[in-house]
C-alpha cells in the first residue's frame, strides 16, 4: 500500500497538490473529486495517513463520519439531489485507487444506475468549481 510520502491525498493535505476544497477541521478535510461520477461528488479524508478502514484510527474514523454528515447536508441543501450514497472502498479488490482512507459523498439521480466500480473520467473543472461554490456556501460551521 502507498506510503505517506507518495500518497496523493497526503500531498493535498500538505498543500503540495491543489484541490477544490469544501471544508476542513483538525482531523479531516473535504474536497471535490476531480473525476466526478455525479455533480457535487465529494471526498472526505482524515489528516492521518491510513490506507483503509482496517488501519484507520477510531478518532480519525469518527471525525470523518461527522464531516461526511456535514458535507452530505451541504450537498443536499445546495444541489437537492434525489438521494445521496456514501461509498468507501478498501483494497484493490474493492477497486480502491488511492491508498489513503476516504469516503465518497455521492449525490444521486433516480436513474443514474451507478455501479460500485466506476471508471475514472475527468470532469469539467468549471462545473466542479461551480458545484463546490454552492456546497461551500451551504456548509455549516463546526
Ligand atoms: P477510490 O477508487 O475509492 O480509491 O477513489 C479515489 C478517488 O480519488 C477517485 O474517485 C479519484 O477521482 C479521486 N482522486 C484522485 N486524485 C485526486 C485529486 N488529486 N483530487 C481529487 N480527487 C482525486
Ligand atoms: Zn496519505
Amino acid at each position: 500500500m502507498t506510503s505517506a510520502q507518495d500518497c496523493v491525498f497526503c500531498r493535498i493535505l500538505s498543500g503540495d497538490l491543489p484541490c477544490i476544497p469544501l471544508f476542513e477541521d483538525d482531523l479531516t478535510k473535504a474536497f471535490m473529486d476531480i473525476n466526478p461520477v455525479a455533480r457535487g461528488h465529494a471526498l472526505v479524508i482524515p489528516r492521518e495517513h491510513a490506507a483503509t478502514i482496517l488501519t484507520v484510527s477510531v478518532p480519525a474514523l469518527q471525525a470523518v463520519a461527522v464531516t461526511v454528515q456535514r458535507i452530505a447536508r451541504a450537498i443536499d441543501r445546495a444541489l437537492q439531489p434525489a438521494g445521496l450514497s456514501i461509498v468507501q472502498a478498501n483494497g484493490p479488490g474493492a477497486a480502491q485507487t488511492v491508498g489513503h482512507f476516504h469516503m465518497h459523498v455521492l449525490p444521486r439521480t433516480a436513474s443514474d444506475d451507478l455501479r460500485l466500480n466506476w471508471h475514472l473520467t475527468p470532469g469539467s473543472l468549471r462545473d466542479i468549481e461551480d458545484a463546490a461554490r454552492r456546497i461551500r456556501a451551504a456548509v455549516t460551521p463546526p
